[in-house]
């Protein structure tokens, strides 16, 4: 199942758990957040109804996803306790989980590593100018606050996914930066299994007044990043985000070789649904791509995780490699 097998697109049959909106920053391109207060956190007893309903429907990744508490907010062990439990809960449901929630200290990296498979967070662009902009009132958007995340988990030895945001304001050479940073931790520690190049896309809830990326800019992006980055690195497009056929397959001709999560809503992005399995299917099949489930893990980093993860992963690597998989559950469909 690895990505590497030519003519192979991977995907991870998902689905995204939001343990709150609520978020103490303002990015202003942002079309997730809520004021704090403003979003019910989610119950465990709704999750565990939420989850149970999924099992048996062909999702393997419970994506966790969440605003954030502030780190000296009253709340903040509240919220931890929530993920790590809705976590906890996932597994034990049979599913396996990937955290992403913004930056964490590294106690709470080391906690949610025993009850996650992965963990991510996009690195989004290093350049300090954008907390001049759209990143004024977005405190964990600090950029040697997000690198730090990528050390700890290099050093906690957890798989570990990030991207760049594109077109919030930064320039060409910027993205070089960002890449090459992201490049020098994984040559340090090891951890980094795959790099998402997410175009900003406007969607209906965000204050900032900006015309969307420029998707054709893409594949040339995909080509130098490919020169960037190691090549173990696996480099992801959203294709909800683009929506173009021919651009899709010119992203996976320079080198993307992933689509990420597929579920039913882009939480991030909630004005762009995902394409159902059967419609990506129709684009990549004609020009001889194969499209295949893969897990929030990436087989190389499978000895990182515990005893208890590496049974629970080795049975979905058996599931999702047998013929009954139906590769885009009923949720995803
Ligand atoms: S983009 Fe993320 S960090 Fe920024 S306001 Fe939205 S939820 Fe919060």
């Amino acid at each position: 199942m690895s990505a590497s097998t030519s003519r192979q697109i991977t995907y991870s049959p998902a689905y995204t758990i939001v343990p709150t909106y609520e978020c103490f920053n303002r990015c202003t391109y942002c079309n997730f957040r809520t004021d704090p207060g403003k979003s019910p956190w989610l119950t465990l007893t709704d999750g565990e109804n939420l989850l149970k309903s999924l099992q048996n429907t062909g999702v393997c990744e419970i994506l966790i996803l969440s605003g954030e508490v502030h780190p000296n907010s009253a709340l903040r062990k509240a919220w931890f306790d929530r993920i790590y439990n809705l976590c906890k809960l996932a597994l034990s449901l049979g599913f396996l989980p990937h955290t992403n929630v913004g930056p964490l200290t590294f106690a709470e990296m080391a906690l949610l590593k025993n009850v996650n498979v992965s963990m991510g967070l996009m690195l989004e662009q290093l350049t300090p100018s954008l907390l001049n902009t759209v990143h004024k009132n977005a405190p964990s958007k600090l950029p040697e606050l997000r690198l730090k995340q990528l050390e700890f988990a290099g050093k906690l030895k957890i798989p570990f996914t990030t991207g760049l945001l594109l077109g919030i304001g930064e320039n060409s050479s910027d993205w070089w930066e960002s890449l090459e940073a992201i490049a020098k931790i994984h040559q340090r520690w090891g951890n980094i299994q795959e790099v998402i190049l997410q175009p900003h896309s406007p969607g209906t809830q965000q204050t900032w007044q900006f015309p969307a990326f420029d998707n054709h800019l893409l594949p040339e992006i995909i080509t130098k990043a490919k020169q960037i980055l190691p090549p173990e690195i696996t480099i992801q497009i959203p294709p909800n985000l683009v929506q173009q056929p021919e651009l899709l397959l010119a992203c996976l001709d320079a080198g993307a070789r992933d689509l990420g999560g597929i579920g039913p809503k882009d939480e991030v992005n909630p004005d762009y649904p995902h394409p159902h399995y059967q419609k990506l299917t129709q684009i990549l099949q004609p020009a001889s791509w194969e499209l295949v489930p893969r897990l929030p893990v990436y087989p190389q980093y499978d000895d990182w995780l515990s005893e208890e993860l590496q049974i629970s992963v080795k049975r979905w690597r058996n599931t999702i490699q047998s013929v009954d998989f139906i590769p885009g559950s009923s949720v995803i469909l």
